[in-house]
């Protein structure tokens, strides 16, 4: 790797005392990196996403690393832990300085795996990616405010600003089930293609199988995954609960099911731990080592395949 990367990945970033589980790979021999982003500025209920960094890697910790759907030990996987970015009060320096992170990550041929802070996030790890990749979003919200509480870029605005900026057409949401009118409205308008919670409850297969047909026009899939898409009863610990949600079955069956693509990045969202029980620490730690088994199953097939 470059000197001039190693230095400006060490400006952005530092150590978080906890390193996620098996992370002991260099950066250089490293094919996932781990990167953390403690920002919580936006949040209106229940902040905290800022602590979600260190409490999910700490649960990462005390948890077995070998994968049953794969067969794949997360300990036999190169991973390295970059830290966490330092943020800034400003949501556009915050961005700008994950977005010049993330496409050093990509740039040296890595995989970003990024944890929250809160939604917000996603707006500067989606920019740097190649392969024109579906944007494929959990959440049991729209965030597809035009506005909220005076600001035109919050965790509640955010998926309405990356529509703006990439378009609707690339956004695939999944797990839907709290919007205003208004959302709605626009939602429709932009011929935002989102799936309820409903829906995935009714027919899990078929709607696993159409969101499979959607991604197929796209070079790669990115996941983000904000945390309370799922029930409240699963993952209790996000800035705005919604009920009725996904169980967390659902949500890993329908990212193995329906990603046929090479998935290019992860982000985890929303935690708040302030109000955790330490579940939903234990299922995140447990959803990002799965997805990461996931991709490099994935990348195995493909290499024996070539
Ligand atoms: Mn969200
Ligand atoms: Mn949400």
């Amino acid at each position: 790797m470059y000197k001039q990367s190693k230095q400006l990945l060490s400006f952005y970033c530092s150590p978080n005392p906890k390193n996620f589980s098996a992370c002991d790979a260099s950066f250089d021999d490293a094919r996932y990196v781990m990167l953390g982003v403690p920002y919580d500025r936006t949040s209106s209920y229940r902040p905290g996403s800022r602590f979600a960094p260190t409490h999910i890697r700490e649960a990462s910790q005390n948890i077995e690393t070998y994968s049953f759907r794969t067969n794949i030990d997360l300990e036999e996987v190169k991973i390295y832990d970059l830290g966490d970015l330092n943020v800034v009060i400003s949501l556009e320096e915050t961005l700008r300085r994950l977005e010049i992170v993330v496409a050093e990550i990509v740039k040296a041929d890595k995989i970003p795996i990024v944890i929250g802070g809160e939604h917000t996030i996603t707006a500067g790890t989606v920019n740097p990616l190649k392969d024109n990749p579906a944007i494929m979003v959990f959440d049991a919200h729209l965030d597809f405010r035009e506005e909220f509480m005076g600001t035109k870029f919050s965790h509640a605005t955010f998926l309405k600003r990356l529509s703006d900026n990439l378009g609707a057409d690339k956004i695939i949401l999944i797990g839907t089930r709290a919007a205003c009118n208004e959302e709605i409205r626009s939602a429709k308008e932009k011929e935002l293609y989102y799936i309820t919670t409903h829906e995935v409850q009714n027919n899990k297969n078929k709607i696993i199988e159409k969101i499979k047909s959607r991604i197929l026009n796209f070079g790669s899939v990115y996941i983000s995954i904000d945390m309370d898409v799922l029930d409240p009863a699963y993952a209790p610990a996000v800035g705005n609960p919604e009920g009725l949600g996904l169980d967390s079955r659902d949500l890993i069956d329908i990212i193995y099911g329906a990603c046929d693509k090479s998935i290019i990045g992860l982000d985890l969202v929303e935690v708040s731990p302030n109000y955790d029980n330490g579940a939903t620490a234990i299922l995140s730690a447990k959803i990002i080592s799965e997805i990461i088994c996931l991709i490099e199953k994935k990348r195995q097939k493909t290499a024996i395949n070539e």
